[in-house]
C-alpha cells in the first residue's frame, strides 16, 4: 500500500491538540440554570434498508414509485453502479420530506467508501457518487512485550475501540516500518516496548481506510529504534528517518510478501522436487497462500511480464546500481503493471500462485546484480538516503514535534536524542525557556474531518 498525501498543516493540529488535551482540564462545565428544550423536527424522515439475499434493487424499490420514476431512477443508477452487481445487505436509505411524506431521495451505499445518492428532479432522477465521509484523527498506544508482540498490540487497552482486523493491520505497519532493524518474527523479546502515534482516517461504523504512522519508538533487547515520517513534499512520497535524519529504510525490501514462511533458501545445490533431480536453488521460496499480494522490492523498471518456463508467469524488475530481482509462479499479474512499467518500492506487481514447476502455491524470488545471483537473505543491502540537506530545518521542526506526540503517551517518558539535549542545554545557557519547549511553534487548528 501506498501512503497517502497527508497535509502537514493536519499534523501540526495533531501535535496541538495533544498537548491542549493533556494541558485541559475537560471536565469543568459552568453551571447556567435551566435552560428550555427546543424541539426541532427532523430534516427528513429516513428509513434504511438492506438488500435481502436474492432481492434486486427493483424489487426493493416496488410501491415507492411509479414504473416510470423507477425506470428513471435506474438509468440514473447505472451512471455510477450496477444494479445487478448489488450484494445483500447493501444498504438503501429512502429519504422523506417529513410533512409531505413524499420520497426525495435514495442512498445507496455501494461500497464501504462510496454511495450513490439519487435525488428527485423535475426531469426525472439524477445520481451522484459521494465518498463516504471519514474521520481523520491521531491514535496514540504503547505498551510492553509480555509474550509476543501480536497478543500485546491486539490485546492493548488502547485499542480495544478498533476492529481486531484493524489492530492486526497495525501491527503490519510497524512491521514495514521496521522490517530493516528489527525481524518481528523471530527478533522480539519479553520485556520489549513499543510506543506510536498513527494518523489514521475511520469510517463512520469505526473501521480503518487508511493510516499512517507519524512516529513510533520501538526498544528491543534494550536499543531504542525510532522512525518519524517525513515527507516534505507532502505528496505522499516521503519516508521514515531515525532521530539523527538516517534514513530507516534500505534500497530493498527485505522480502516480497507482507506474511511469509522461507520454504527454501538459496543454495547451490538442492533435490528439485518436480525435476526429480539435484540442481542449484538460485532464489528464496515464500510459501503463501494463493493470491497473496507480491511487492516489488525495489524501485525499477519491468523488464518482463508473462510466462518465463520453468517460473511460470514471472516479472523481472531493473533497478539502478546494477541490480535485478525476478518473482516466479504467480497465478496472475497486477493489470497495471506491464514492460516498462516504473514500479516503487512495495507496489504489488501480481500475486502468489503455483504456475511453472511449483509442486504447491509460493513466490520464487530472485536478485541479481550484474547478471550474478546473490542471496537475498545475506545480501548487505545499501542503506537508503538521509534528509535532503536542503531540508534540513523542516525536518528538525517536524521531526521534534513528532517526537512530541510520542512524549505525550502517557507512561513513557522522554525520547533522549541528541538534538533535544543539546537545545535544551543550549536554552538553559540563555537562560530563558525551561522544559523541552518542542510543541511551542505549534500555530495552526482545523476541524480534523473531510
Ligand atoms: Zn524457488
Amino acid at each position: 500500500m501506498r501512503p497517502l498525501s497527508w497535509k502537514s498543516v493536519r499534523l501540526w493540529t495533531t501535535a496541538l491538540c495533544a498537548i491542549v488535551l493533556s494541558a485541559c482540564d475537560l471536565g469543568s462545565v459552568p453551571d447556567v440554570g435551566e435552560i428550555l428544550a427546543v424541539v426541532v423536527p427532523p430534516a427528513e424522515r429516513i428509513d434504511v434498508r438492506e438488500l435481502g439475499s436474492g432481492q434486486t434493487f427493483g424489487e426493493l424499490l416496488d410501491g415507492r414509485l411509479t414504473m416510470n420514476e423507477q425506470a428513471s431512477l435506474l438509468l440514473a443508477f447505472q451512471e455510477h453502479a450496477s444494479p445487478r452487481r448489488m450484494r445483500p445487505g447493501t444498504e438503501v436509505a429512502f429519504r422523506y420530506l417529513p410533512e409531505l411524506e413524499e420520497l426525495r431521495g435514495i442512498d445507496v451505499q455501494v461500497s464501504r467508501d462510496e454511495t450513490v445518492r439519487l435525488t428527485r428532479a423535475a426531469t426525472g432522477w439524477m445520481a451522484d457518487r459521494m465518498e463516504t465521509p471519514v474521520y481523520v484523527d491521531t491514535l496514540y498506544a504503547s505498551g510492553s512485550i509480555d509474550n509476543v508482540l501480536w497478543t500485546s498490540v491486539v490485546g492493548n487497552p488502547d485499542l480495544q475501540s478498533m476492529p481486531i482486523a484493524d489492530r492486526n493491520r497495525i501491527i503490519d505497519y510497524l512491521d514495514r516500518v521496521f522490517q530493516w532493524q528489527v525481524d518481528f518474527s523471530r527478533q522480539i523479546r519479553v520485556g520489549d516496548t513499543y510506543r506510536f502515534a498513527f494518523e489514521r482516517e475511520v469510517r463512520p461504523d469505526g473501521s480503518l481506510r487508511a493510516g499512517q504512522l507519524i512516529s513510533a519508538e520501538l526498544v528491543n533487547s534494550g536499543t531504542a529504534y525510532h522512525a518519524i515520517w517525513f515527507d516534505p513534499n507532502g505528496d505522499g512520497e516521503g519516508s521514515y528517518y531515525d532521530l539523527d535524519g538516517k534514513s530507516v529504510r534500505r534500497a530493498f525490501l527485505l522480502r516480497p510478501l507482507a506474511y511469509r514462511r522461507i520454504s527454501s533458501r538459496f543454495s547451490n545445490g538442492r533435490f528439485h522436487p518436480v525435476l526429480q533431480r539435484w540442481r542449484a536453488h538460485r532464489g528464496v521460496d515464500y510459501a503463501a497462500d494463493t493470491g497473496t499480494e507480491i511487492m516489488a522490492t525495489s524501485d525499477g523498471v519491468v523488464i518482463q511480464r508473462g510466462p518465463n518456463g520453468g517460473l511460470g508467469n514471472a516479472v523481472e524488475i531493473r533497478h539502478p546500481n546494477g541490480f535485478v530481482t525476478r518473482y516466479g509462479h504467480m497465478s496472475r499479474f497486477n493489470s497495471n503493471v506491464v514492460l516498462g512499467t516504473r514500479v516503487r518500492q512495495g507496489d504489488v506487481i501480481g500475486y502468489v500462485g503455483m504456475t511453472g514447476l511449483a509442486t504447491g502455491p509460493h513466490l520464487h524470488y530472485e536478485m541479481l546484480r550484474n547478471g550474478r545471483h546473490m542471496d537475498p537473505l545475506s545480501v548487505d543491502l545499501p542503506a537508503g538516503d538521509p534528509v535532503p540537506a536542503d531540508d534540513m530545518v523542516r525536518w528538525m521542526d517536524e521531526m521534534m514535534a513528532r517526537v512530541a506526540l510520542l512524549e505525550s503517551i502517557p507512561g513513557g517518558g522522554p525520547v533522549r536524542t541528541a538534538t533535544t539535549e543539546d537545545l535544551e542545554a543550549h536554552e538553559e545557557d540563555d537562560g530563558t525557556a525551561s522544559g523541552t519547549g518542542i510543541a511551542a511553534r505549534v500555530i495552526d487548528v482545523d476541524g480534523g474531518m473531510r
